[in-house]
């Protein structure tokens, strides 16, 4: 289970029913465009093409997506940019900050009274988990280069 650096732009009527990795296929009929998920988990990506979800943008044959893709349902929760073909992570340093910012609010929990709401303290729980499992992700992906 390898994952994808690149994805190569592949515009079509229909999203065929089974998806080659390091694809993404467009269909500009259907305003949709699916890939299977960076991190090689191999789980489909459903991407709708409208205002409110995606948005492509083409340039010198290179294919963007914005806003990120956060595969947050996937037990892998992969996110990442597909920015000029290129699949980017989210920056690991945000990711720190995020654990560092969980740290601190354990301590903080610990010293005063009352505790902050369980929401806050599950989000946190739930980023520092889906960053720890990026982080392994990328250490085994530069190995591999
Ligand atoms: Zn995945």
């Amino acid at each position: 289970m390898t994952g994808a650096s690149h994805l190569r732009p592949e515009f079509v009527e229909f999203i065929p029913d089974r998806l080659e990795p390091g694809v993404l296929y467009i269909s500009r009929r259907y305003a949709t465009a699916s890939h299977l998920c960076c991190c090689g988990c191999e789980r489909e990506v459903v991407t709708p093409l409208n205002p409110a979800k995606w948005r492509i943008t083409e340039r010198a044959a290179k294919v963007s997506l914005t806003p990120s893709i956060g595969n947050w349902s996937f037990p892998c929760r992969s996110h990442y940019w597909i920015s000029a073909n290129r699949v980017q992570w989210a920056p690991v340093m945000a990711l720190e900050i995020i654990q560092a910012v969980q740290a601190r609010d354990r301590r903080d929990a610990e010293l005063y009274v009352p505790k902050p709401p369980s929401w806050i303290r599950r989000v946190f729980d739930e980023l520092a988990g889906a960053s720890s499992l990026l982080l392994s992700k990328l250490k085994s992906w530069w190995s591999q280069s």
